[in-house]
């Protein structure tokens, strides 16, 4: 089992996101590298970098299931203001640009946003901007992520992820992350995830799945609102979550927990044990607020 959680690429880079990771139990782990909602960034240190991968090496964490999350603000949808949407195309390049050189593989990124044009002018803007983006690089792969449906995204139906793949020029460079509270709020009954997994597999291909968001909703099957609960707490459950993580034609690919902190508690030692043991704790809640 590959599992891990979205931790901090602080003051310590990849070394503190490492670090974070390991002290809750996982053996892979997301991170944004600078604050999701803005795009201030800093240089890449190199020796933090090495010693970052150096303690993966004695831990057993593989970089190449190690992901990436870019920042939400991005929006290649839209070339409404078109200088916004350069700015998107070139901090991604940049990001990219980043990541390779923390030898991270895999980046996540939200589609984008429709706003007030068509959809299919929005997919387009997509596909032009990943185009862009994709020139210059061959290492790093993009992920697009199923969405919830809310407000105006993209990528809240398959058949939206199949024609962004379709068009892109190097789509060997673009895969999925599927995220099971998008998918229950967009309408996906994660209770029949197989029959979801066996259509994505003629549509897409299941090999474009290279990370599985695992994150319980607050919402009922379709209610395109995207708020995530902590796993078993939720409308989708905890043995639908299972069936997920121990689904033996996802076992390579890398599951991220992205619940919410309780208090200013982070639950993800505690989910992920919890997982780890394959019995739901009744307690969970309990457990991480008592931890000091
Ligand atoms: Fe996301
Ligand atoms: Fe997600
Ligand atoms: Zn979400």
């Amino acid at each position: 089992m590959i599992i891990g959680s979205h931790v901090n690429f602080g003051v310590n880079q990849l070394l503190g996101s490492t670090e974070q990771a390991l002290s809750y139990g996982a053996n892979t782990f997301m991170f944004y590298t600078g604050a999701p909602q803005n795009t201030i960034r800093k240089e890449i240190d190199m020796n933090l970098t090495n010693e970052a991968l150096n303690l993966m090496i004695n831990k057993g964490i593989d970089i190449n299931k190690v992901i990436c999350h870019a920042p939400y603000i991005i929006n290649l949808g839209n070339k409404e203001k078109p200088e916004a949407w350069d700015f998107s195309v070139n901090f991604l390049k940049r990001e990219i640009d980043r990541i390779e050189k923390l030898h991270v593989k895999y980046m996540v990124l939200h589609p984008g946003n429709y706003l007030k044009q068509e959809v299919s002018v929005a997919l387009d803007n997509i596909v032009e901007g990943l185009n862009k983006i994709l020139e210059h690089n061959d290492k790093v792969m993009i992920l697009l992520e199923t969405m919830a449906g809310k407000g105006t995204e993209c990528g809240r139906s398959m058949d939206e992820i199949k024609y962004i793949i379709d068009h892109v020029i190097k789509n060997d460079s673009v895969g999925v992350c599927l995220d099971t509270c998008h998918l229950n709020d967009s309408g996906v009954d994660i209770a029949n995830f197989d029959s979801y997994l066996e259509d994505f597999n003629q549509k897409i291909g299941i090999e474009k799945i290279k990370c599985v968001h695992v994150n319980d909703s607050k919402n009922e099957l379709g209610s395109h609102k995207d708020r995530h609960e902590n796993i078993g707490l939720g409308t989708i459950g905890f043995d639908n979550l299972m069936n997920v993580i121990n689904n033996e034609k996802l076992k390579d690919v890398p599951k991220i927990l992205e619940t919410p902190y309780v208090g200013d508690k982070a639950p993800y030692k505690y989910e992920i044990a919890m997982i780890k043991n394959n019995t739901f704790n009744s307690h969970l809640i309990e457990d991480i607020t008592k931890e000091i």
